[in-house]
């Protein structure tokens, strides 16, 4: 079976380096790695509705924010299907055929939307769409074909709930949908990527950000001032490692070159985090060097960005270039669909054949 990708991100703001170290890097690999025979990835615009219905422009305005930072990772339209998701009407056609496969009590465990709705203070009066995105979504991969959904750990549930639609679904009327699996970053650190601030996850909606298009000063600033361990007051006091924030992306962007380029005395973040510990390393010098790492990965992306900002209607072009090829691809799988499902009256002869003849003999 051929390999194929399907992965994106809400317009709800610019990506940060949670997005980076969660999916976008791996994306790039995979994308350059040439295994895979295609590679969709949406910019969820419909789904950023269900939570910012009333607010439309942040959504609109989000649009080209996302291609621009897509682009500048190194995500190339050459090799992936670049899209925005509102402009593929069979994926809304697929979701609503899919919510007869799934319970309200089902879609209410979600942990993830659980989690979600309590951020969002929808607990009173949760918007029927947004506790549906969960289906949304599944529409999305199967629309595709998709085998592989890199993603970071916050998704896994809403793979799980594909999959469980494909499986229902494939009972029910006839094998027609792929099942996918999730690739989460190797990386644990990466799997979800904490805010600056120190609470679970990075996260656009919670402000918390260091975003790939911030200036190198944005950046410093950020780093400067994040969460680390509370208790750790003076140098020589004895250090948290666990739950420090600065640790976890240092485990998620450090490598020991870095060691050997800005703190050659440590061999390893082994060494690092052992001193830390005992007390007698200073947070300054260790946000010093997080500053340096995310600073040198964040250059190149800034600077292709700059370039392509140059040419906005030309990114247009690329989305709209994208979502016309994504639109074929998920008609072919809509079709299927309706087939299956015994919805597809007029190019079926045999339903007139039949039901003409049963006419013809009474
Ligand atoms: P929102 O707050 O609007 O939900 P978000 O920051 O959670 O925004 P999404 O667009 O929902 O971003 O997520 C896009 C992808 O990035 C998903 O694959 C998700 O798993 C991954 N991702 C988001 N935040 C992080 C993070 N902090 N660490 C690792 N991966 C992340
Ligand atoms: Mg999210």
């Amino acid at each position: 079976m051929s390999k194929i990708i399907l992965t994106g991100d809400r317009p709800t703001g610019r990506l940060h380096v949670g997005h980076y170290a969660g999916s976008l890097k791996r994306r790039v690999e995979l994308q350059n790695s040439g295994e895979y025979e295609k590679i969709f990835i949406m910019i969820a615009d419909a789904q950023a509705l269900t939570d910012n219905f009333e607010n439309p422009e942040k959504v609109r305005q989000n649009i080209i924010e996302v291609a621009l930072d897509y682009l500048s990772v190194g995500l190339d339209p050459k090799m992936s299907t670049l899209f925005i998701q509102s402009q593929i009407p069979e994926l809304t056609e697929l979701s609503f055929y899919y919510m007869n496969l799934v319970t309200v009590s089902r879609l209410q465990r979600n942990p993830t939307v659980k989690a979600e709705i309590q951020m969002r203070n929808f607990e009173a009066s949760i918007p029927a769409g947004f506790l549906c995105y969960p289906i949304s979504q599944a529409a999305d991969i199967t629309a595709f074909k998709a085998t592989t959904v890199p993603v970071g750990d916050d998704q896994l549930p809403m793979i799980e709930q594909t999959r469980e639609i494909v499986r229902r679904f494939n009972t029910i009327y006839a094998e027609t949908l792929v099942e996918p699996e999730a690739l989460l970053p190797e990386n644990e650190a990466c799997m979800r990527l904490p805010g600056t601030d120190g609470k679970a996850k990075m996260s656009k909606s919670l402000g918390n950000c260091i975003y790939l298009a911030d200036t190198p000063e944005e950046v410093q600033k950020k780093i400067m001032s994040m969460y680390t361990d509370p208790l750790h007051v003076r140098v020589e006091d004895p250090g948290r490692v666990d739950g420090n924030a600065v640790f976890t992306y240092l485990d998620a962007f450090c490598r020991e070159e870095h060691l050997e380029r800005y703190l050659p005395e440590y061999r390893n973040l082994e060494e690092l985090k052992a001193h830390y510990q005992r007390g007698g390393l200073g947070d300054v010098k260790l946000k010093k060097l997080l500053n340096k790492i995310i600073q040198e990965e964040l250059e190149p992306i800034r600077a292709r960005r700059k370039e392509y900002e140059k040419d906005i209607a030309s990114v247009y072009d690329i989305l709209k270039a994208g979502s016309l090829r994504a639109r074929e691809e998920a008609a072919k799988t809509l079709d299927e669909v309706k087939k299956a499902m015994k919805i597809n009256y007029f190019d079926d002869l045999t339903l007139l054949e039949k039901q003409s003849q049963m006419y013809h003999n009474n």
